[in-house]
């Protein structure tokens, strides 16, 4: 028992040694910013969208560009909940 806990140990800073070293590599390439929920049909919508609008600050994604007239319309009943 104390022996494959001993192992388990090794393996996981082992492991976040390895790790650490992954991620840095790959943090350009994944990003959790790079996805955003379409505000109208609650889709999740990838970077870089077609379909954008800013509106106070803020960049909204749109999965089409219905969705995007939508908000363009009345952004604000959009936004409230
Ligand atoms: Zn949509």
């Amino acid at each position: 028992m104390k022996t494959t806990l001993i192992i388990c140990i090794f393996a996981l800073s082992f492991g976040f040694l390895y790790k650490s070293n992954a991620t840095e590599t790959n943090k350009q390439t994944i990003s959790i910013d790079s996805v955003k929920i379409d505000p109208i049909c609650k889709m999740k919508v990838k970077q870089p969208a077609n379909h954008k609008s800013t509106y106070q600050k803020q960049e909204y994604l749109f999965c089409s560009k219905g969705c995007k007239l939508k908000f363009d319309k009345n952004p604000e009943q959009y936004l409230k909940k």
